[in-house]
């Protein structure tokens, strides 16, 4: 018989989604009539607009042709997208040839643990999106998990709590090889200002590191003075690879298409280039996102596509202003700075899975356990945006209602 991966048997998640599944299936077998909502998973629910949707509808009617047909495409991505993204996304400070297209943001997160093997030291924020130490792990680069302390040996968890302002405290923090950072962070929804990111790549430049920024709400910010990227930041360009994707801006997340920016100056140990290795790895295991999805990319970037992407961001955008306005309400500590989708609520001194169960029990809403995407996440609960108006308006009343937290 065939060993099984000894890494994926380390794995620890994959449990979180299922069990909220199990604990709202056995609220749906106690009451069937209740009507549960959902503002757990962080899916989006509006439909494509009509310029997208059109630019996507012409694709396919362009393949359907004998002119219009086109087969592979370049791995990397076409050339015109690469473009028009470093030009509307980046407002050019990025180079068309640093851009690799791909299926997506969280799919670029599993090809980067080929580019870096298994030999890495790594932090990441706590709490985080389960993907990037889930992918570590799958890559053996995490050690042995620690069943005391509930974390993996060679990862450093960088606590990102109200207390620090959700910025990791870098003075303690030792020397990895890789740093995965989010801004718009999932879970938390905190952005991290220029003079913090400053700080997190001046850190990753004195201890020789890479930052894997993950910008994939980047579309959120509205305060202008935040940062969107991590390329706004001095020096970025030698310690920094960033992702992102349309699925969040455009509810592209079912239609799949992302980005990998890798900068020229990013450099290995020995000199050589990042990119070179990332082009080569896109071009091995990576056949090119697909190509009408790609039109449709384009015309997201089309000025009547990027009116429609603010249109969607500020519809998700008063969805959370009115989760927040109503928590606010019932003196619900909670964390929303106007600038991402997700509302991080607090309840001091109590479990996040019996905070969600009474939420649940009480007004059949679905939200996600902070302890879920790590230990510092203990005691919070992430209520989503992404939610049709009815829904979200009706479970802020019954959370009102309902709740006596
Ligand atoms: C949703 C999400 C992604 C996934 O993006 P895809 O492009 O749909 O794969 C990546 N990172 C974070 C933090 C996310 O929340």
């Amino acid at each position: 018989m065939v060993k099984r991966n000894k890494n994926l048997a380390k794995l620890q998640a994959g449990y979180l989604f299922p069990e909220i599944n199990r604990r709202k299936n056995a609220l749906l077998e106690k009451s069937p009539d209740a009507k549960v909502i959902s503002l757990g998973i962080g899916n989006t629910t509006e439909p494509l607009t009509p310029h997208i949707t059109e630019g996507l509808k012409k694709a396919c009617e362009g393949m359907g042709t004998v002119g219009g047909y086109s087969g592979y495409g370049d791995e990397q991505g076409m050339t015109e997208l690469r473009a028009k993204i470093a030009e509307k996304m980046y407002n050019g400070i990025v180079d068309a040839d640093e851009v690799f297209t791909s299926d997506g943001a969280k799919c670029d997160c599993g090809r980067l643990q080929l580019l870096f093997g298994s030999e890495v030291s790594i932090a990441v924020q706590d709490p985080a999106y389960p993907v990037y130490v889930d992918g570590s792990v799958i890559a053996g680069a995490t050690g042995e998990y620690n069943k005391d302390k509930e974390l993996f040996d060679n990862i450093e968890y960088m606590s990102c709590t109200p207390e620090n302002d959700f910025f990791p405290d870098l003075d303690i923090l030792p020397r990895t090889d890789l740093i995965y950072f989010c801004s718009p962070n999932n879970p938390t929804g905190a952005v991290a200002t220029k003079e913090q990111l400053k700080k997190l790549v001046d850190f990753a430049k004195k201890n020789k590191s890479i930052i894997l920024f993950d910008a994939a709400y980047s579309e959120f910010v509205k305060d202008d003075s935040l940062p969107k990227s991590i390329f706004e930041i001095d020096g970025a360009r030698e310690v920094a690879i960033e992702i992102n994707s349309f699925s969040k801006p455009i509810g592209f997340t079912g239609v799949r298409l992302g980005w990998t920016l890798v900068p020229k100056e990013l450099k290995f140990e020995d000199g050589s280039l990042v990119r070179d290795d990332w082009n080569r790895i896109m071009t091995t295991v990576f056949n090119g996102a697909s190509n009408i999805v790609q039109l449709g990319g384009l015309a997201a970037l089309d000025d009547e596509g990027l009116k429609e992407m603010r249109e969607v961001i500020d519809f998700y955008m008063e969805n959370a202003r009115l989760i927040k306005e109503g928590l606010d309400s019932v003196g619900v500590k909670s964390y929303w700075t106007g600038n991402s989708p997700y509302i991080w609520a607090y309840f001091p001194g109590r479990k996040s899975w019996d905070v969600f169960s009474e939420i649940l029990e009480k007004a059949h809403v679905v939200t996600t356990p902070g302890s879920g995407f790590g230990p510092a996440g203990e005691g919070f609960v992430r209520f989503s945006a992404f939610g049709h108006r009815d829904d979200v308006i009706e479970a802020v009343k019954r959370v009102k209602e309902k709740l006596n937290l």
